[in-house]
Formats: C-alpha cells, structure tokens, sequence
C-alpha cells in the first residue's frame, strides 16, 4: 500500500517589543536570571495585566501579510495547566477568539506553486524557563528564570494542507522571511524565536480521511524540521504496515539520533479547561487601526521577488535570492538606482558581495562597502576603466581599506589599458621570444592561442583589455 502524508505547522515567533505583552518587563536576552521580573510576570496573586499595545500592532501586521482578516474583537483566555515553569498556573493565549484567521501563503516546490491555508494566529504569552545543574550560578539541583515569562509570542496555526517535508520546509522558509522581513520577530531560530510543531499523519493514497497525527514539538532549524517529518513518516508508516495504529500523542525530535520519540500523550482542548480571561477585556480592533497597520506595511517580499524579475529583468533564481531578506533586496535596489545595470549588480551581489559576507561573518546590514561605492565599481567596469577581473582585487581593496574605488584603481594604477599600440608592443614581444609557439598555431594548432592570451595579460599585470587583446592577437597571428 501507498501512502500520503498530512502535515500541519504550528509555528511560535518571539515577537521584537521592547517590553513584555501584559507587563513592562525589559524582554532582552541574556540578562540575569530573575531579574527581569514583576509581580506580573511573576503570577502574583492581585497582580493585574496590562496588554502591550505593540504586540496587537505586530498582530495585526503578520496577519495582513499572511492574507488572514482581523477580527474586530478578540479574546484572551487562560489555558490551565500545571508546570515549575509557569507561576500563574495558567497560559494567557487565545482560544475560540483569535485575532486572526483564515489566512495564507504561496509556496514553490520544484517549480509547482501551492496554497497553504493559514488557519488562525493567536497573541500568547511564553513561560519561564527551567535551569538544571551547574549553570547560572546554580551549584546543584534545579531553578527557575522567570525573565522569559510573559514575553510576547505569536502563534500561527496552518491548515493540514503540506504533503510533503519540502512543503513544510518552503512554507516554514516563507513564513521565516516575512516575519523578519516585517520586523516584528528576530527570526532567530536557535535561540527558539522562531520555532515549530510538527503535525504529521499518513493516509492510504487516495484516501480522503485523514489519519492519525503525532505532534513533534519545539523543532528549531530548517533541517532539523526536515529530518523530523521525515523520520515521522516513516515510523507512521512502518507501524501500520505491521498492523498497528498510530496514537495521538507528543513527540520530540533528537537531533543527534535523527529520531523521534515519545513525549506524552497528547492532551486535547478541553484538558486545558479554557476560559476568558476576566482581567482582560475582549480586545476591539477598529477598521482604521487595520487600516494603519496597512499603510505601514513594507512592500512584502513576494510582491518584490515579482517586481524584481519584471522591472529589472533578473533571473526568477536572482530574483529569490537577492529578496532572501529585506536588507538585502534593499542594498539591490538602493545600488541599481546608482548604477542601472541590474544584471551586473545582482551578479556581484550574489557572488563578491555575497562570498565577502560569508568569509567575514559579516550581514549585509553590516556590510563595509556601501551601495553607492559597488556601484561605482560597476561604473568602472562598464566604461571599459578596468576589467572585471581586477574589479575584484579593487573590490577586495575596498572592503579591507573602505576607499572609493576610483582612488584605488589611481593609486595602484590599474587602469585597464585600451591603447592598441600599446598591446601589439608587448604582443610582439611576446611573440618574438616564443616563435615555435608561432609556428605551431600557424600549422594549425589553435589551441596555442590561449597561452597567448595569457602571456600578454601576464605581461600587462592584467590590465589590458582582455576583448582588445583577443582581437589584436588573432590579427597578428594569423600573420
Ligand atoms: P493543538 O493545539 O491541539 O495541537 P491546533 O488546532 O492548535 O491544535 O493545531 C493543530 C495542527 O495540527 C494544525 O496545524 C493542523 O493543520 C494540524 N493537523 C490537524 N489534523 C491533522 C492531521 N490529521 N494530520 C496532520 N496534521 C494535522
Ligand atoms: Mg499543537
Ligand atoms: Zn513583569
């Protein structure tokens, strides 16, 4: 028998506010534990919530983008359970009134475009975090670090519309890139800001009724999320051809066996006792809010990918890479609108630019050579001022030193040499002192040309104009 995976994403992003969603707390990482708290966030009795305006803000942007709608009231309900981590004994979430639904996001896979119905996003507060072992000044046994508590976090639910691990991967990738690409969440997946559950059930090929899921929780890389349905599948699948049944259960992934494992059985909705919260009033979204929320939206990445290849004439492969982050397709256009040659500028970027970051550590928020400057190297090179092959020495040049390009070329005189009586000197030198090369080529052998070309740029430290000095040794050869 054939079958059919089902998969559906339940993805948590941190959100960038400045202060937690129900208190003023600093939400920065990495301070010392506790002492980013409150009577708040610490779930003292009495203590009351205060909702983060910025975090409604952010919801509203994600679900724009997301093509959800918002709903003009939302409710924030207390979801109860019981853990070290949690003082309150409850979650503040949202449950049968997000703030909004009905959403979704276009993804390629091997070339075919699909739909991935978003189901809802929710605004919900995180946990603390528990610390085990010598760690944080804790010589033994185990503590709590409330700091995280009461962070802001969004949750986006998909619709069970992936079928494959590619799938989920390309909406998990497209999800990631408008999240960071609006600002409102670090996307920084091993820190946990941007992390995943994994909803997996297989069906008869065929089949219309959907199997059995197994939740995979907190998966936190793109790999990892790949490997973990992968695996699931396979387990899923395994098991029932041995004539067992799967059981609605949560799972965890280990990364270092590449297996899943079993967590505890999975508790449904109404384990949870929710309830609305009644120290928080339903929230009233007005249509000028959305409105708002609207007129501040970026131009979103995937109108930019199109826009790109439209406008600019950039491959569809360009054109993806170079809107890979919103930076990026930022320092493209601002370097086109110096230099109109959008093909040359998205090819330095994809390759100097691209292999400078990558050998420095460095982001291109960060990046040493500024637009405007490529694009005067650009200038440089289509003028025929210097090749594209000493462009990249000027280039290297520029990232270590951070002069203009033009001062470079001056001071190290590696102006490209475009005189012709220049370059039939040194070719008649070069063919002087290599007559049986002569002959050879003469006798037909053609390959002989190359080393030419190469013993003349050799001679010109490489500076003449390699199209120039194909054109004039082809003269003289052939006598
Ligand atoms: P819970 O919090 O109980 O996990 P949610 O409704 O928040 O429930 O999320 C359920 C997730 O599981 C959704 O992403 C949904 O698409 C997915 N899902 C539901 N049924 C199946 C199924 N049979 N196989 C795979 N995924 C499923
Ligand atoms: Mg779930
Ligand atoms: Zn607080």
């Amino acid at each position: 028998m054939k079958f059919q995976p089902v998969i559906g994403l339940e993805v948590h992003c941190q959100l960038k506010t400045d202060s937690k969603i129900f208190c003023g707390c600093s939400t920065k990482f990495g301070a010392e534990p506790n002492s980013q708290t409150c009577p708040v966030c610490l779930g003292m009795p009495g203590s009351l919530p205060v909702l983060n305006r910025k975090v409604v803000e952010f919801a509203i942007k994600a679900g724009l983008a997301t093509n959800c709608s918002i709903s003009h009231r939302s409710v924030f309900a207390r979801k109860n359970y019981f853990y070290p981590d949690l003082p309150k004994g409850y979650q503040i979430s949202q449950f049968e009134e997000p703030i909004c639904r009905k959403g979704w996001l276009d993804i390629q896979v091997d070339g075919i475009e699909k739909r991935i119905g978003i189901t809802r996003i929710h605004m919900e507060e995180d946990a603390g975090k528990l610390v085990h072992g010598d760690v944080a000044g804790l010589e033994e046994g185990s503590g709590v670090d409330l700091n995280r508590a009461c962070t802001p976090l969004l949750e986006i639910v998909s619709e069970p519309d992936l079928r494959s691990s590619d799938e989920a991967v390309a909406y998990l990738k497209q999800l990631h890139r408008i999240v960071t690409w609006l600002g409102i969440c670090d996307g920084n997946m091993e820190e946990g800001s941007f992390r995943c559950d994994a909803n997996v059930s297989v069906m008869p090929l065929g089949s219309e009724t959907f199997g059995t899921r197994a939740e995979i929780k907190n998966v936190n890389s793109f790999k990892f999320v790949k490997q973990a349905i992968e695996y699931e599948i396979q387990r899923q699948i395994d098991l029932i051809e041995d004539g067992g049944t799967v059981v609605q259960e949560t799972r965890l992934f280990d990364p270092n066996s590449g297996r899943t494992r079993s967590m505890r059985g999975k508790e449904e909705a109404h384990d949870y006792r929710y309830f609305p919260d009644p120290d928080l009033v339903p929230l009233v979204i007005d249509a000028d809010w959305v409105q708002r929320a609207h007129g501040e939206l970026p131009e979103l990445p995937e109108h930019k990918q199109q826009r790109f290849i439209t406008e600019y004439g950039v491959t569809g492969y360009d054109a993806e890479v170079l809107t890979a982050s919103r930076s990026l397709a930022e320092y493209f256009e601002e370097c086109v609108a110096f230099h109109h040659n959008a093909k040359a500028v998205s090819n330095w970027i994809m390759g100097e630019v691209t292999r400078a970051l990558n050998d420095s550590g460095t982001t291109i928020d960060a990046c040493p050579v500024l637009p405007k400057t490529l694009a005067d190297l650009l200038k440089l090179i289509d003028s025929g001022a210097i090749s594209g092959k000493i462009a990249k020495t000027v280039f290297d040049e520029m990232w270590r030193s951070g002069k203009e390009p033009g001062a470079i070329v001056e001071e190290q005189g590696l102006l490209q040499v475009s005189d012709s009586g220049a370059i039939e000197a040194i070719i008649d030198e070069i063919m002087a002192a290599n007559q049986g090369q002569v002959e050879e080529y003469r006798g037909g052998k053609e390959k002989v040309f190359g080393f030419f070309v190469g013993q003349v740029m050799k001679a010109s430290k490489g500076k003449a104009n390699p199209a120039l000095v194909n054109e004039l040794l082809l003269a003289r050869l052939k006598g």
